[in-house]
């Protein structure tokens, strides 16, 4: 008894205007979910899924090295390695947030590959 549609999997996947959970409305079509179950979602996931207290620590000294820089307490110098003005923050120490080494995005990477200090909790 095969009908005239047949049901293959994820084609039936229609873009919709309304959010697969709260059906109301969505903002973009694009998205699964409203703004507002999005965060819900992201909220559940995260308390299933909780950072672990070293994650948690890099995460936050991240943010807080980026104000740091915003608000002048620490001032960014071209990459120790080859001079380049765009610069991230190395920490080797997250324990130590002014202890910073500042490397351009292709040699902090290089940095973290190869691991001047090898520690199990890893540097920033
Ligand atoms: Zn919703
Ligand atoms: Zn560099
Ligand atoms: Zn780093």
């Amino acid at each position: 008894m095969a009908g005239k549609l047949g049901m293959k999997h994820g084609v039936n996947v229609r873009r919709s205007v309304f959010c697969y959970m709260c059906k109301q409305q969505k903002e973009k079509i694009t998205r699964k979910y409203c703004k507002k179950c999005a965060a819900n979602y992201m909220r559940a996931w995260r308390a299933k899924h909780p950072l672990n207290a070293v994650a948690r620590a890099k995460l936050k000294l991240r943010r807080d090295t980026k104000m740091r820089i915003k608000n002048g307490l620490l001032i960014p110098y071209p990459c120790e390695i080859c001079g380049k003005k765009e610069v991230e923050a190395h920490h080797e120490d997250y324990n130590k947030p002014y202890e910073v080494r500042w490397l351009c995005r292709e040699h902090h990477r290089a940095l973290h590959k190869t691991g001047i200090k090898k520690t199990s909790e890893g540097g920033l």
